[in-house]
């Protein structure tokens, strides 16, 4: 089968609100980035849901207007939540152009007998490992089992699903394995994402779970070209810019809301473990921050790239003999997609 592979870049006339509407989770994973000292540990009502999908779902003075947007529900685990099929219902009323719920495959309080298929999107599964040994030793006992067998429900009560694999150093060598399980499974959209050293894995100073520029290049446009040649179409973050491509930061260009259960927005994910946020929720409303914020540093021009990362995340950047960035890192937002030509 032919493929096709392409950067996508950011849509100006596309919002996306990736809506964490709790923080709590049954499984601990390794490399989890969940902070609740930042977030919040509050869950969040049905009212809440809806009054904060209603602040995304249109225009609004603070906010870019959209012609279309997305919402994708997080957690912590967001099938934990008794409110989620309510909030899934009510963005579909709001007319939200596509619906998404990231999972980690325990789909809790009955979540597939309580939505219909047609009512949202995808079921987005995580899975980092093609089998027991490697997933379970990040994402824990059981949970390859608990989550594949998730994913064969799903699929045969109709739902659209995909799946994310969060590649490190723990599982980059079995990422080879996954375009195999995805056709044995039936999924037909792969994410692959890359650690960031934030959260939980930043606290504990695990920087050995980052992967080395070497590593990714070698390992994840070949395996992702493997997994759209069975029909897969897999996306996964661009990381490095070549020297003709065009830097753009996301945060300036693009329409992107992180929202925690605390009402902190941000508009760049590499800032969520900061209180930089741009904008807060509060009493229902949506309201800018003074500064400084995340939002007073995406402008300033560096020949690195990305601004945020190299404050934050240094290491990812070399250098050449004249002290020149060796290229410049891409905003963790530009992705890759690599496509059956067919479709
Ligand atoms: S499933 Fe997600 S939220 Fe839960 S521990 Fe794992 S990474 Fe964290
Ligand atoms: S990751 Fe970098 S380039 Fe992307 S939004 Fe954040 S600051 Fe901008």
């Amino acid at each position: 089968m032919n493929i096709k592979r392409r950067t996508v870049q950011f849509q100006a006339n596309t919002r996306n609100f990736f809506f964490h509407i709790l923080t709590q989770c049954n499984l601990r994973c390794r490399h989890c980035y969940i902070n609740p000292e930042q977030h919040g540990s509050q869950i969040l009502d049905e009212r809440t849901l809806a009054g904060w999908l209603a602040i995304f779902a249109g225009n609004h003075q603070i906010t870019k207007s959209p012609n279309n947007t997305n919402v994708i529900f997080l957690g912590g685990e967001p099938t934990l939540s008794p409110a989620l099929p309510q909030a899934i219902r009510e963005a579909r009323r709001l007319g939200y152009a596509s619906i998404t719920v990231d999972t980690n495959g325990y789909l809790f309080n009955d979540i597939l007998d309580r939505v219909f298929p047609e009512e949202l999107d995808y079921f987005s599964f995580s899975l980092d490992g093609s089998h027991p040994e490697v997933n379970d030793f990040i994402r824990g006992k059981g949970v390859f089992d608990t989550c594949t067998s998730g994913i064969r429900r799903a699929l045969e009560r109709g739902f659209g699903v995909s799946l994310i694999f969060t590649a490190s150093s723990m599982n980059i060598h079995d990422l080879v394995n996954m375009p195999s399980l995805l056709t044995e499974l039936g999924v037909k959209r792969f994410f692959i994402q890359v650690i960031g050293i934030r959260g939980k894995p930043a606290r504990k100073g695990e920087t050995s779970l980052q992967l080395s520029r070497e590593e990714w290049e070698a390992v994840v446009p070949e395996v992702a070209g493997k997994a759209a040649e069975k029909g897969v179409h897999v996306t996964y973050p661009k990381v490095f810019l070549k020297p003709d491509e065009p830097f753009a930061c996301a945060g300036l260009v693009a329409d992107n809301y992180f929202v925690f259960p605390n009402g902190r927005v941000y508009t760049c994910p590499l800032c969520e473990d900061y209180p930089i946020h741009s904008m807060e929720i509060v009493d229902g409303v949506l309201k800018e921050r003074p500064p400084i914020r995340e939002c007073d540093l995406f402008s300033l021009q560096i020949p690195e790239g990305c601004v945020l990362n190299k404050i934050l995340h240094p290491g990812n950047i070399s250098y050449d003999s004249d002290g020149r960035p060796t290229s410049r890192i891409a905003c963790c937002m530009l992705k890759e997609e690599v496509l059956p030509a067919e479709r």
